[in-house]
């Protein structure tokens, strides 16, 4: 079977076990930050000893209410992360706050864990990673100005490989500062842009995929614009020297745009570090600034909730969509563009790169419905938190935006995937197909103030996603992925085997070892092999392999399954490390793959680790040659266990049952007709149900939120079992309104 890991949808939760929740409309605008004046709060002298990060876990709709109700109650209540109900989100507070938050919640059921005692710590250790004003020596891993930035990639960086880069301006910030564009391909390209006025720059199509990347949209979010330049920097300098990345560079176009909001930017270096938003004043308000990232001309722009109405909101849409200048022009430039005949953008993906959470979200934003690629979506944002897995083993949980943390609306994806200006044709159609949300490092331990010492390690990550992504949005002229990610150390040396092999034994299809003996009996066989000798055939299949981040082109051993028992299921398991499994059948020289799985084997199988793989779908056929290609995750390499199992009974196996839909509760169903009491807040007259948390109408709590084991739409949760529709009350007149499934 493949690996489950894109069915999932939410996996490896970095917070522990959550399941996303949808808030009520009320909470969503309190987490919007409507009432919230108070969340710039500035201590004497900007010094942050006496604040400290809390961390909230609400497991009712009451908890979550009465945490947010201190919004306006405490002199200082700034959201990190958006309220949530099931899962941990962070707010900075006073220090002497912190008490009576916990005396007045403890009645609820939340808990309250301050996990930074001392802002300012954060703070300092970040300044120290600060590149000096005065210093004109650009350092990876440090934080720059936009000044700093700009003026390397224009004047040091891009001049040194002018047959691949070039710098341009799209045009200019509200308070004047340029919006420069990093642009790297292989093909013709325009070096000749001026400055001003602005966007006096366009660079054409040429003809190569377009790939737009964006980072620091939110001015209190520096790592990304720290670690999007390191990654720029590396693809500069490594494209003479790799080999991949040169086919990259080469096959395509990337445009990145690294400080999307320069004066914000700039104001949280200076003034506020934990300001958000842009710094373009508000007609009739003295709060200054709009959230860039609520600001994007889409259909849903200014809907609320999902942004605010209230310009001294952190997440105020905006008088207008696009009214903000950063967002106007990267509308403009990306439109301007071009597109294909059908419509669709020349840019094939595009990345909006934000802290924190590790999260790699895609659209909508604004619905709770799938989006009509939500499938690519998925299976994309699958392959790229493997990716990202791969390099440090970090865990990114990834989804749709509105049901994985919460509804916005203007943002960035829903724009690039969905604009008003290019309103698509069909219902299947989208401008650019493939655009994404980053929230990167870390999970709440930094926040929003990371110490320099994570930039590398982020942007190796955040590049290994972008080339995961790139491999699927743009699948013809890609590089396979590379053994190592750039700067990464090179992969530990493979244990011997153990008896070793014979030399070169296992490194093509012609020289696979043997696998099984056809005159033993025993219906299990074994053999340890060391991956690291060959490569896949050219045969190799992609399709089967999704999510496994095996390419086909990484280390491999070969093997030849010597016991063929015709119409016997045999499963075939690898062990040792995270590997990766292919099978093939035919003869060296015409091979077709018939299976590939990555990781459905946890420790808790027959392996002693995580990911190993697991194929039980083959029934070998009379007179077939089989072959089996083990692998490891994106290129590792190490000493693997084979093992190959026969079913016991020599009639082939039933294909297995579709897994029955347990009830999570205990209780037998109600009485039809008659609603629990604890579904008693539910309005069954509006067609409300109770999904175990909170009421809704079907349509919004699907997809199904809480009870995963219930059969929606046709069952639902009562608050103990899952029942049929029409047993959980006299169906409403709108109960059939579920095909947003
Ligand atoms: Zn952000």
């Amino acid at each position: 079977r493949f690996s489950t890991l894109g069915r999932t949808r939410v996996f490896a939760p970095p917070r522990g076990p959550t399941t996303p929740f949808m808030l009520p409309a009320f909470l969503l605008s309190l987490a919007s930050g409507e009432g919230g004046g108070n969340t710039h709060y500035f201590a004497p002298g900007n010094n942050h000893h006496d604040q400290v990060l809390l961390r909230f876990n609400a497991s009712t709709l009451d908890a979550v209410q009465a945490v947010a109700g201190f919004e306006d109650a405490v002199p200082l209540f700034d959201y990190w992360t958006s309220p949530s109900l099931g899962s941990p989100f962070d707010v900075r507070v006073l220090a002497s706050s912190v008490s009576e938050i916990r005396a007045r919640l403890a009645s609820h059921f939340v808990s309250v864990e301050v996990v930074v005692p001392d802002i300012q710590t954060l703070v300092d250790n970040e300044a120290a990673g600060r590149s000096s004003s005065r210093s004109n020596r650009w350092l990876p891993g440090e934080y720059h100005s936009t000044d700093q930035i700009n003026t390397y990639f224009r004047d040091t960086a891009v001049p040194n490989y002018t047959h691949i880069a070039s710098t341009f301006s799209i045009g200019t910030s509200t308070e004047g500062r340029d919006l420069q564009v990093v642009r790297i391909t292989g093909g013709p390209k325009n070096t000749t842009c001026s400055y001003t006025p602005a966007p006096a720059c366009k660079p054409s199509y040429n003809g190569k995929p377009a790939i737009w990347f964006q980072s620091t949209i939110h001015a209190r979010e520096w790592l990304t614009g720290a670690s999007a330049e390191v990654m720029v920097d590396k693809i500069l300098k490594d494209y003479a020297t790799d080999a991949s990345i040169r086919q990259m560079v080469d096959s395509l176009d990337l445009y990145f745009l690294i400080i999307a909001n320069p004066d914000g930017y700039e104001y949280s270096r200076e003034t506020d570090r934990w300001w958000r938003k842009t710094r373009s004043p508000n007609a009739g308000s003295s709060c200054v600034g709009t959230d860039p990232n609520r600001n994007w001309a889409h259909r849903a722009w200014g809907g609320v909730p999902g942004s605010s109405t209230n310009p001294c909101s952190d997440v105020y849409h905006g008088s207008r969509a696009g009214s903000e200048p950063e967002v106007e022009r990267i509308q403009q430039f990306v439109t301007q563009f071009g597109t294909e005949a059908d419509g669709s953008s020349h840019f094939k993906l595009f990345i909006d790169y934000h802290t924190y959470s590790q999260m790699w979200l895609y659209p909508w934003g604004y619905l709770y419905s799938a989006a009509p690629h939500d499938d690519e979506h998925d299976a994309l944002s699958a392959a790229a938190v493997a990716a990202i897995r791969g390099v440090h083993g970090k865990q990114y949980t990834y989804g749709p935006a509105a049901s994985t943390i919460y509804v916005t609306t203007g943002d960035s994806t829903d724009w690039a995937y969905d604009p008003i200006e290019a309103r698509p044709p069909t219902p299947d159609w989208a401008y650019i197909k493939h655009a994404y949300t980053i929230e990167g490092r870390d999970t709440g331990g930094y926040g929003f103030v990371a110490p320099a010492s994570e930039i590398v390690p982020a942007s190796e990550e955040i590049f290994a996603g972008l080339r995961a992504a790139l491999r699927f949005a743009v699948p013809t002229n890609l590089p396979p992925s590379s053994p190592s990610p750039p700067t990464s150390p090179p992969a530990p040396p493979a244990p011997p085997p153990s008896p070793p092999p014979p030399v070169g034994a296992g490194s093509t299809c012609a020289a696979a070892t043997s696998f099984g003996d056809a005159a033993t009996e025993s219906n299990s066989f074994s053999v340890v092999v060391p991956i690291a000798v060959g490569v896949s055939s050219p045969s190799y299949n992609p399709s089967q392999c999704v999510n496994t981040q095996f390419t086909g082109q990484d280390p491999v051993y070969w093997l030849k399954l010597e016991d063929v028992r015709p119409g016997v299921a045999l499963e075939l398991t690898a062990c040792g490390f995270d590997t990766d499994l292919s099978i093939f059948r035919g003869s060296c020289d015409s091979l077709e793959q018939v299976a590939c799985d990555g990781d459905s084997l946890d420790d808790e199988g027959s392996c002693s680790v995580s990911y190993g793989s697991l194929i039980d779908t083959v029934l070998p056929e009379a007179g077939v040659q089989y072959y089996i290609v083990l692998g490891g995750f994106n290129g590792d390499t190490g000493t693997a266990t084979l093992t190959g199992t026969y079913a016991a009974s020599s009639s082939p196996s039933p294909p297995p049952s579709p897994s029955p839909s347990p009830s999570p509760g205990p209780g037998p169903s109600p009485p039809p007709g008659e609603p629990l009491p604890i579904c008693n807040g539910c309005n069954f007259a509006a067609g409300e149900y109770w999904n175990g948390v909170t009421c809704g109408t079907l349509e919004e709590l699907l997809p199904p939120r809480i009870c995963t084991a219930c059969d929606y739409p046709t069952e639902v949760w009562n608050g103990q079992a899952c029942v049929l529709l029409s047993d959980y009350v006299s169906p409403p007149a709108s109960a059939g309104q579920a095909d947003s499934l």
